[in-house]
């Protein structure tokens, strides 16, 4: 079995325990084959060098970050292949300093994410005050129209969980809106990303994965690649429930893994 986990910070980000070093070795012993260090990218479109110490790491601190983890790569190379990479914010309005900045470094694949919506964290619960349930769909819709534009800006290897306004909302995850999930799912495939199956859930209210198992149907069906994303932010979480993951995606029909190498994708046999 092939043993892959793109998506993982460490402890520049301000709220993940561990060093990119711990992160490796960790991996290696748990037998992983392929292990992407994809921390935070700083607020690149904020003015201050630290504009949220508890989000993500100073802007001055990225070239060290780059630095560490490419050291990583060669140090390890032939026991455990390091990707290097970096999970970066989708800002609708704001793309421009990702861009200039991410385009400096030779990432492996960058993973692009919504984590601010509608002026909020998506994880912020005061969003949902006031709102009836019979609202839900449209908001849902909307994320994932906002999802898509991410994809849309050609920035990004990997969409990284594109449901998860679901995080803290317990029953958002059910809230039908199959139209923009399929909008969604053809603006990921077309801008030649992949989605990943994130299995960080559990760490909020709602549990269970990223994107729901109704959602990685649509993405076979319209050839969507995917990819494994444990969003671990202490070692002990890489490939939190990778066997389940494998299984749950074989009986929708998925048969391979997508990786990346310096920005080009290569298939992997899921097992
Ligand atoms: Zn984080
Ligand atoms: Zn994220």
């Amino acid at each position: 079995m092939t043993v892959i986990d793109l998506h993982t910070q460490h402890e520049r980000c301000g709220h993940a325990t561990g060093s990119l070093r711990d992160y490796v070795t960790t991996a290696l012993e748990m037998g992983v084959d392929v292990l992407g260090l994809s921390d935070h990218t700083p607020m690149f479109a904020a003015a201050e060098d630290h504009a949220l110490p508890r989000v993500a790491m100073p802007k001055s601190e990225f070239p060290a970050y780059v630095a560490e983890a490419l050291a990583l790569k060669e140090e390890f190379a032939g026991r455990i292949e390091v990707l290097v990479s970096t999970e970066a914010d989708y800002l609708a309005g704001a793309t421009e300093p990702y861009a200039r900045e991410l385009a400096r470094y030779p990432f492996d694949y960058i993973i692009g994410s919504v984590h601010m919506f509608e002026d909020k964290d998506i994880f912020d619960t005061s969003r949902w005050d006031g709102l009836d349930d019979d609202e839900l769909p449209a908001v849902k819709a909307r994320f994932f129209r906002t999802v898509a534009d991410c994809a849309r800006t050609g920035l990004f290897h990997v969409m990284g969980h594109v449901d998860a306004l679901k995080g803290n909302h317990p029953r958002l995850g059910a809230v039908p809106a199959p139209a923009a999930a399929d909008e969604m799912l053809r603006a990921i495939r077309d801008s030649g990303a992949v989605l990943e199956v994130n299995t960080s859930g559990n760490t909020k209210q709602h549990g269970g994965w990223y994107p729901e198992t109704d959602v990685l149907e649509r993405a076979h069906h319209f050839g969507v690649p995917v990819t494994f994303a444990s969003d671990a932010h202490v070692p002990e979480r890489i490939c939190d429930q990778y066997a389940d993951v494998v299984r749950v995606l074989r009986d929708i029909g998925f048969r391979r893994w997508t990786v990346f190498r310096q920005g080009r994708p290569r298939l992997l046999p899921m097992e």
